[in-house]
Protein backbone atom coordinates (compact mmCIF):
# COMPACT_ATOMS: atom_id res chain seq x y z
CA UNK A 1 0.00 0.00 0.00
CA UNK A 2 0.78 3.29 -0.88
CA UNK A 3 3.09 4.77 2.43
CA UNK A 4 1.34 7.80 1.88
CA UNK A 5 -2.52 6.56 2.12
CA UNK A 6 -1.47 4.44 4.94
CA UNK A 7 -0.18 7.52 6.96
CA UNK A 8 -3.82 9.17 6.29
CA UNK A 9 -5.12 6.11 7.29
CA UNK A 10 -3.31 5.67 10.67
CA UNK A 11 -4.46 9.37 11.13
CA UNK A 12 -7.60 8.84 10.32
CA UNK A 13 -8.05 6.11 13.45
CA UNK A 14 -6.26 8.35 15.67
CA UNK A 15 -8.74 11.02 15.64
CA UNK A 16 -11.76 10.04 13.92
CA UNK A 17 -14.08 12.63 15.34
CA UNK A 18 -12.52 15.59 16.96
CA UNK A 19 -9.58 14.97 14.14
CA UNK A 20 -11.75 15.27 11.31
CA UNK A 21 -11.14 18.56 8.72
CA UNK A 22 -14.11 19.51 9.44
CA UNK A 23 -14.94 18.92 12.95
CA UNK A 24 -15.25 22.46 14.42
CA UNK A 25 -15.76 22.01 18.21
CA UNK A 26 -19.34 20.90 17.59
CA UNK A 27 -20.72 20.55 20.67
CA UNK A 28 -22.41 16.91 20.00
CA UNK A 29 -22.37 13.92 16.98
CA UNK A 30 -24.65 10.86 17.54
CA UNK A 31 -23.91 7.98 15.82
CA UNK A 32 -27.42 5.88 15.22
CA UNK A 33 -27.34 2.56 14.24
CA UNK A 34 -30.70 -0.07 13.76
CA UNK A 35 -30.31 -3.58 12.60
CA UNK A 36 -33.49 -4.21 12.17
CA UNK A 37 -34.66 -1.35 9.69
CA UNK A 38 -30.70 -1.33 8.53
CA UNK A 39 -30.40 2.68 9.88
CA UNK A 40 -26.73 3.86 9.69
CA UNK A 41 -27.25 7.72 10.27
CA UNK A 42 -25.10 10.56 11.99
CA UNK A 43 -26.55 13.54 13.65
CA UNK A 44 -24.32 16.98 14.17
CA UNK A 45 -24.80 19.55 16.18
CA UNK A 46 -22.63 21.97 15.91
CA UNK A 47 -23.89 24.83 18.51
CA UNK A 48 -27.24 25.11 20.17
CA UNK A 49 -25.87 28.93 21.87
CA UNK A 50 -28.84 31.26 20.07
CA UNK A 51 -31.49 28.08 20.48
CA UNK A 52 -32.14 24.05 19.13
CA UNK A 53 -30.27 22.86 16.59
CA UNK A 54 -32.32 22.76 13.17
CA UNK A 55 -31.08 21.52 10.13
CA UNK A 56 -32.29 18.95 7.38
CA UNK A 57 -31.40 15.19 6.60
CA UNK A 58 -29.94 14.31 4.10
CA UNK A 59 -30.04 10.62 2.33
CA UNK A 60 -27.26 10.05 0.30
CA UNK A 61 -25.10 7.18 -0.80
CA UNK A 62 -21.67 8.01 0.68
CA UNK A 63 -18.91 6.17 -0.83
CA UNK A 64 -17.06 5.88 2.68
CA UNK A 65 -18.06 6.60 6.67
CA UNK A 66 -15.94 9.41 6.20
CA UNK A 67 -17.60 11.22 3.86
CA UNK A 68 -20.99 10.97 5.50
CA UNK A 69 -19.04 12.36 8.65
CA UNK A 70 -17.35 15.29 6.82
CA UNK A 71 -20.81 16.11 5.43
CA UNK A 72 -22.73 16.05 8.53
CA UNK A 73 -19.59 18.24 10.53
CA UNK A 74 -19.64 20.88 7.68
CA UNK A 75 -23.01 21.00 6.65
CA UNK A 76 -23.96 21.58 10.96
CA UNK A 77 -21.52 23.93 11.05
CA UNK A 78 -23.43 25.80 8.23
CA UNK A 79 -26.52 25.88 9.41
CA UNK A 80 -24.92 27.80 12.56
CA UNK A 81 -23.97 30.71 10.76
CA UNK A 82 -27.05 30.66 8.61
CA UNK A 83 -29.30 31.10 11.16
CA UNK A 84 -27.39 33.49 13.33
CA UNK A 85 -26.50 35.66 10.66
CA UNK A 86 -30.30 35.54 9.51
CA UNK A 87 -31.70 36.74 13.66
CA UNK A 88 -33.04 33.44 14.11
CA UNK A 89 -33.11 31.85 17.68
CA UNK A 90 -31.52 28.79 16.25
CA UNK A 91 -28.46 26.78 16.59
CA UNK A 92 -26.88 24.46 13.42
CA UNK A 93 -27.46 20.58 13.11
CA UNK A 94 -27.70 18.22 10.26
CA UNK A 95 -28.23 14.45 10.00
CA UNK A 96 -26.88 12.61 7.17
CA UNK A 97 -28.69 8.98 7.07
CA UNK A 98 -26.42 6.47 4.38
CA UNK A 99 -28.03 4.82 2.19
CA UNK A 100 -29.84 4.53 -1.29
CA UNK A 101 -32.96 6.90 -1.01
CA UNK A 102 -34.64 5.41 -3.94
CA UNK A 103 -34.37 1.84 -2.74
CA UNK A 104 -33.49 1.86 1.26
CA UNK A 105 -35.80 4.38 2.54
CA UNK A 106 -38.70 2.77 4.39
CA UNK A 107 -41.06 3.84 6.99
CA UNK A 108 -39.68 2.12 9.56
CA UNK A 109 -36.29 3.13 8.79
CA UNK A 110 -37.31 6.95 8.98
CA UNK A 111 -39.67 6.38 12.12
CA UNK A 112 -36.47 4.53 13.64
CA UNK A 113 -34.46 7.62 12.93
CA UNK A 114 -37.16 9.78 14.33
CA UNK A 115 -36.79 8.08 17.01
CA UNK A 116 -33.09 8.57 17.88
CA UNK A 117 -34.33 12.79 16.80
CA UNK A 118 -36.41 12.13 19.74
CA UNK A 119 -33.95 10.64 22.31
CA UNK A 120 -32.04 13.77 21.88
CA UNK A 121 -35.03 16.06 24.13
CA UNK A 122 -35.48 18.26 21.30
CA UNK A 123 -31.89 19.84 20.96
CA UNK A 124 -31.74 18.74 17.61
CA UNK A 125 -35.09 19.76 15.50
CA UNK A 126 -35.16 17.69 11.67
CA UNK A 127 -36.27 18.86 8.57
CA UNK A 128 -35.80 17.22 4.36
CA UNK A 129 -32.58 17.62 2.90
CA UNK A 130 -31.38 16.23 -0.12
CA UNK A 131 -33.31 12.29 -0.74
CA UNK A 132 -36.14 13.40 1.59
CA UNK A 133 -39.80 15.09 0.72
CA UNK A 134 -42.39 16.33 3.23
CA UNK A 135 -44.48 12.96 3.36
CA UNK A 136 -40.82 11.71 5.29
CA UNK A 137 -40.98 14.79 7.10
CA UNK A 138 -44.77 13.48 7.86
CA UNK A 139 -43.31 9.86 9.01
CA UNK A 140 -40.85 11.24 10.81
CA UNK A 141 -43.45 13.09 12.90
CA UNK A 142 -45.48 10.32 13.99
CA UNK A 143 -42.26 9.47 16.46
CA UNK A 144 -41.10 12.95 17.36
CA UNK A 145 -42.55 16.68 17.25
CA UNK A 146 -38.83 17.88 16.86
CA UNK A 147 -39.39 17.91 13.24
CA UNK A 148 -40.34 20.59 10.50
CA UNK A 149 -40.78 21.22 7.18
CA UNK A 150 -44.14 18.70 7.54
CA UNK A 151 -47.23 18.83 5.10
CA UNK A 152 -49.48 21.91 5.38
CA UNK A 153 -52.70 19.61 6.39
CA UNK A 154 -50.83 18.91 9.68
CA UNK A 155 -49.67 22.37 10.21
CA UNK A 156 -46.12 22.52 8.94
CA UNK A 157 -45.34 25.14 6.36
CA UNK A 158 -45.17 23.57 3.25
CA UNK A 159 -42.50 23.58 0.35
CA UNK A 160 -39.76 26.04 1.05
CA UNK A 161 -38.51 26.42 -2.13
CA UNK A 162 -40.44 29.31 -3.06
CA UNK A 163 -39.12 31.59 -0.22
CA UNK A 164 -36.11 30.36 -0.79
CA UNK A 165 -36.12 31.89 -4.05
CA UNK A 166 -37.89 34.83 -3.22
CA UNK A 167 -34.66 35.46 -0.72
CA UNK A 168 -32.41 35.19 -3.36
CA UNK A 169 -33.96 37.59 -5.69
CA UNK A 170 -33.84 39.91 -2.72
CA UNK A 171 -29.91 39.26 -2.07
CA UNK A 172 -29.20 40.02 -5.58
CA UNK A 173 -31.26 43.13 -5.47
CA UNK A 174 -28.77 44.25 -2.33
CA UNK A 175 -25.69 43.29 -4.33
CA UNK A 176 -26.89 45.09 -7.86
CA UNK A 177 -27.47 48.50 -5.11
CA UNK A 178 -24.13 47.72 -4.12
CA UNK A 179 -22.30 47.55 -7.22
CA UNK A 180 -24.50 49.87 -10.01
CA UNK A 181 -25.47 52.26 -6.93
CA UNK A 182 -30.05 51.00 -8.43
CA UNK A 183 -31.76 47.70 -7.12
CA UNK A 184 -33.11 47.72 -10.48
CA UNK A 185 -32.59 44.17 -12.69
CA UNK A 186 -34.22 45.76 -15.55
CA UNK A 187 -31.90 44.85 -18.62
CA UNK A 188 -29.89 43.25 -16.31
CA UNK A 189 -28.55 39.97 -17.80
CA UNK A 190 -28.49 36.96 -15.33
CA UNK A 191 -27.09 33.51 -16.02
CA UNK A 192 -29.34 30.86 -13.70
CA UNK A 193 -27.24 27.91 -13.19
CA UNK A 194 -29.72 25.11 -12.26
CA UNK A 195 -33.51 25.56 -12.95
CA UNK A 196 -34.82 23.32 -10.53
CA UNK A 197 -37.73 25.01 -7.47
CA UNK A 198 -35.68 27.51 -6.47
CA UNK A 199 -33.83 28.46 -9.68
CA UNK A 200 -37.21 28.76 -11.38
CA UNK A 201 -38.54 31.65 -8.71
CA UNK A 202 -35.66 33.57 -9.09
CA UNK A 203 -36.00 33.21 -12.87
CA UNK A 204 -39.77 34.30 -12.41
CA UNK A 205 -39.24 37.34 -10.07
CA UNK A 206 -36.08 38.74 -12.63
CA UNK A 207 -38.05 38.13 -15.67
CA UNK A 208 -41.28 40.19 -13.95
CA UNK A 209 -38.55 43.07 -12.97
CA UNK A 210 -37.09 42.87 -16.92
CA UNK A 211 -34.00 41.29 -16.30
CA UNK A 212 -32.97 39.08 -19.25
CA UNK A 213 -32.61 35.34 -17.99
CA UNK A 214 -30.32 32.89 -19.85
CA UNK A 215 -30.58 29.52 -18.40
CA UNK A 216 -28.42 26.27 -18.23
CA UNK A 217 -29.00 23.25 -16.16
CA UNK A 218 -28.16 19.11 -17.44
CA UNK A 219 -32.22 18.60 -17.81
CA UNK A 220 -33.19 19.55 -21.81
CA UNK A 221 -36.96 19.14 -20.82
CA UNK A 222 -36.94 21.23 -17.76
CA UNK A 223 -34.88 24.13 -19.84
CA UNK A 224 -37.38 23.80 -22.96
CA UNK A 225 -40.52 23.68 -20.64
CA UNK A 226 -38.94 27.10 -18.87
CA UNK A 227 -37.81 28.50 -21.67
CA UNK A 228 -41.32 28.38 -23.74
CA UNK A 229 -43.19 29.39 -20.03
CA UNK A 230 -41.06 32.38 -19.23
CA UNK A 231 -38.87 33.49 -22.66
CA UNK A 232 -36.05 32.81 -20.90
CA UNK A 233 -32.96 31.84 -23.47
CA UNK A 234 -30.67 28.96 -22.85
CA UNK A 235 -27.32 29.11 -22.82
CA UNK A 236 -25.55 28.03 -26.19
CA UNK A 237 -22.07 28.09 -25.54
CA UNK A 238 -19.44 25.88 -24.73
CA UNK A 239 -18.28 26.96 -21.57
CA UNK A 240 -21.25 28.69 -18.80
CA UNK A 241 -18.57 30.20 -16.76
CA UNK A 242 -17.12 32.50 -19.55
CA UNK A 243 -20.47 33.77 -20.33
CA UNK A 244 -21.28 37.25 -21.22
CA UNK A 245 -23.61 38.00 -18.38
CA UNK A 246 -23.79 40.70 -15.07
CA UNK A 247 -24.91 38.17 -12.59
CA UNK A 248 -24.30 34.87 -12.59
CA UNK A 249 -27.05 32.77 -10.07
CA UNK A 250 -25.49 29.57 -8.77
CA UNK A 251 -28.76 27.48 -8.42
CA UNK A 252 -27.58 23.87 -8.39
CA UNK A 253 -24.82 22.92 -7.00
CA UNK A 254 -21.46 23.97 -4.68
CA UNK A 255 -18.14 24.76 -5.55
CA UNK A 256 -18.85 26.14 -8.67
CA UNK A 257 -16.35 29.08 -8.23
CA UNK A 258 -12.81 27.23 -8.14
CA UNK A 259 -9.61 27.38 -9.28
CA UNK A 260 -10.69 26.67 -12.54
CA UNK A 261 -13.54 28.83 -13.45
CA UNK A 262 -12.62 32.00 -11.10
CA UNK A 263 -10.32 33.54 -13.89
CA UNK A 264 -13.07 32.80 -16.78
CA UNK A 265 -15.72 34.72 -14.84
CA UNK A 266 -17.55 37.78 -16.16
CA UNK A 267 -20.45 38.71 -14.12
CA UNK A 268 -20.42 41.93 -11.98
CA UNK A 269 -22.09 40.11 -9.11
CA UNK A 270 -22.74 36.11 -7.66
CA UNK A 271 -25.66 35.53 -6.12
CA UNK A 272 -27.33 32.28 -6.28
CA UNK A 273 -28.93 29.43 -3.95
CA UNK A 274 -26.46 26.73 -4.05
CA UNK A 275 -24.83 26.07 -0.85
CA UNK A 276 -20.85 26.13 -0.34
CA UNK A 277 -20.33 27.95 -3.66
CA UNK A 278 -16.84 28.83 -3.25
CA UNK A 279 -14.83 26.22 -3.41
CA UNK A 280 -12.69 27.37 -0.65
CA UNK A 281 -14.09 29.98 1.60
CA UNK A 282 -10.50 32.20 1.90
CA UNK A 283 -9.20 32.08 -1.31
CA UNK A 284 -11.96 32.47 -3.77
CA UNK A 285 -13.28 34.73 -1.64
CA UNK A 286 -10.47 37.17 -1.76
CA UNK A 287 -9.82 36.44 -5.33
CA UNK A 288 -13.49 37.32 -6.52
CA UNK A 289 -12.95 40.31 -4.30
CA UNK A 290 -9.68 41.12 -6.34
CA UNK A 291 -11.72 41.04 -9.71
CA UNK A 292 -14.02 43.13 -8.38
CA UNK A 293 -17.00 40.49 -8.23
CA UNK A 294 -19.31 41.14 -5.50
CA UNK A 295 -20.26 38.07 -4.20
CA UNK A 296 -23.49 37.95 -2.02
CA UNK A 297 -23.00 34.87 0.61
CA UNK A 298 -24.78 32.41 -0.53
CA UNK A 299 -25.55 30.85 3.47
CA UNK A 300 -27.21 34.82 3.85
CA UNK A 301 -29.17 34.77 0.69
CA UNK A 302 -30.82 31.22 0.59
CA UNK A 303 -32.00 31.65 4.22
CA UNK A 304 -35.57 31.82 2.82
CA UNK A 305 -36.01 28.00 3.68
CA UNK A 306 -35.17 27.93 6.82
CA UNK A 307 -36.54 31.11 7.85
CA UNK A 308 -40.03 29.64 6.30
CA UNK A 309 -39.48 26.37 8.48
CA UNK A 310 -38.61 28.41 11.51
CA UNK A 311 -42.34 29.32 11.12
CA UNK A 312 -43.60 26.40 12.12
CA UNK A 313 -41.60 26.88 15.75
CA UNK A 314 -42.58 30.07 16.09
CA UNK A 315 -45.98 30.23 14.72
CA UNK A 316 -45.91 33.29 12.53
CA UNK A 317 -47.33 33.57 9.57
CA UNK A 318 -46.79 33.86 5.69
CA UNK A 319 -46.84 37.74 5.90
CA UNK A 320 -44.29 37.63 8.33
CA UNK A 321 -42.24 34.86 6.25
CA UNK A 322 -42.31 37.52 3.37
CA UNK A 323 -41.16 40.42 5.68
CA UNK A 324 -37.96 38.23 7.25
CA UNK A 325 -37.02 37.17 3.85
CA UNK A 326 -37.52 40.39 2.43
CA UNK A 327 -35.19 41.70 5.32
CA UNK A 328 -32.38 39.97 3.55
CA UNK A 329 -32.29 42.88 1.20
CA UNK A 330 -30.68 45.22 4.00
CA UNK A 331 -28.44 42.44 5.85
CA UNK A 332 -26.62 41.70 2.13
CA UNK A 333 -26.62 45.45 1.96
CA UNK A 334 -24.90 46.19 5.33
CA UNK A 335 -23.02 43.09 5.20
CA UNK A 336 -21.65 44.02 1.73
CA UNK A 337 -20.76 47.76 2.59
CA UNK A 338 -19.02 46.25 5.98
CA UNK A 339 -16.98 43.57 4.15
CA UNK A 340 -15.69 47.03 1.75
CA UNK A 341 -15.11 49.43 4.74
CA UNK A 342 -13.36 46.71 6.67
CA UNK A 343 -11.70 45.08 3.29
CA UNK A 344 -12.38 41.80 4.10
CA UNK A 345 -14.36 39.76 1.99
CA UNK A 346 -18.23 39.45 1.95
CA UNK A 347 -18.15 35.92 3.08
CA UNK A 348 -15.75 36.62 6.18
CA UNK A 349 -18.30 39.76 6.68
CA UNK A 350 -21.38 37.88 6.52
CA UNK A 351 -19.45 34.98 9.10
CA UNK A 352 -18.43 38.17 11.55
CA UNK A 353 -22.17 39.00 11.98
CA UNK A 354 -23.29 35.90 12.70
CA UNK A 355 -20.32 35.31 15.04
CA UNK A 356 -20.61 38.66 17.03
CA UNK A 357 -24.04 37.45 17.33
CA UNK A 358 -23.33 34.05 18.79
CA UNK A 359 -20.59 35.50 21.57
CA UNK A 360 -23.02 38.46 22.58
CA UNK A 361 -25.25 35.58 23.42
CA UNK A 362 -22.74 33.62 24.70
CA UNK A 363 -21.80 36.41 26.61
CA UNK A 364 -25.69 37.28 28.16
CA UNK A 365 -25.78 33.92 29.26
CA UNK A 366 -22.98 34.22 31.28
CA UNK A 367 -24.19 37.07 33.30
P1 LIG B 1 -33.62 21.18 -7.43
O1 LIG B 1 -33.13 19.78 -7.31
O2 LIG B 1 -35.08 21.44 -7.55
O3 LIG B 1 -32.94 21.89 -8.70
C1 LIG B 1 -31.62 21.76 -9.03
C2 LIG B 1 -31.52 21.88 -10.56
O4 LIG B 1 -30.14 21.89 -10.91
C3 LIG B 1 -32.15 20.73 -11.32
O5 LIG B 1 -32.99 21.22 -12.34
C4 LIG B 1 -30.96 19.95 -11.89
O6 LIG B 1 -31.24 19.33 -13.13
C5 LIG B 1 -29.95 21.07 -12.04
N1 LIG B 1 -28.57 20.62 -12.09
C6 LIG B 1 -27.98 19.61 -11.41
N2 LIG B 1 -26.68 19.52 -11.74
C7 LIG B 1 -26.44 20.51 -12.63
C8 LIG B 1 -25.29 20.94 -13.33
N3 LIG B 1 -24.12 20.32 -13.21
N4 LIG B 1 -25.41 22.00 -14.15
C9 LIG B 1 -26.59 22.63 -14.33
N5 LIG B 1 -27.71 22.25 -13.69
C10 LIG B 1 -27.63 21.21 -12.86
O7 LIG B 1 -32.98 21.96 -6.20
P2 LIG B 1 -33.50 23.32 -5.54
O8 LIG B 1 -34.41 22.99 -4.41
O9 LIG B 1 -33.93 24.25 -6.60
O10 LIG B 1 -32.14 23.87 -4.88
C11 LIG B 1 -31.13 24.45 -5.68
C12 LIG B 1 -29.89 24.68 -4.84
O11 LIG B 1 -30.19 25.56 -3.76
C13 LIG B 1 -29.32 23.41 -4.20
O12 LIG B 1 -27.93 23.52 -4.19
C14 LIG B 1 -29.86 23.47 -2.79
O13 LIG B 1 -29.02 22.79 -1.86
C15 LIG B 1 -29.86 24.96 -2.52
N6 LIG B 1 -30.84 25.38 -1.51
C16 LIG B 1 -32.15 25.09 -1.69
C17 LIG B 1 -33.09 25.49 -0.73
C18 LIG B 1 -34.56 25.21 -0.91
O14 LIG B 1 -35.37 25.77 -0.17
N7 LIG B 1 -34.95 24.39 -1.86
C19 LIG B 1 -32.65 26.20 0.42
C20 LIG B 1 -31.30 26.51 0.56
C21 LIG B 1 -30.39 26.08 -0.41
Amino acid sequence: MNAEILKANDLKKVAPVFGQLSFDEHEQVVFCNDKDTGLKAIIGIHDTTLGPALGGTRMWNYATEWEALNDVLRLSRGMTFKSAVTGLNLGGGKAVIIGDAKTQKTPELMRKFGEFVESLGGRYITAEDVGMDTADMDTVREVTKHVTGISEHLGGSGNPSPITGYGVYMGMKAAAKFKYGTDSLEGKKVLIQGIGHVGETVLKHVTDEGGKVIIADINQERLEQVRDQYGAVIYSGDDLYTADVDIYAPCALGATINDDTIHKLKADIIAGAANNQLADETIHGRMLQEKGIVYAPDFLINAGGIINVYAELEGYDKPEIMRKTENIYHTTLEILNSAKANQITTHQSALKVAQDRIEKRKAENKK
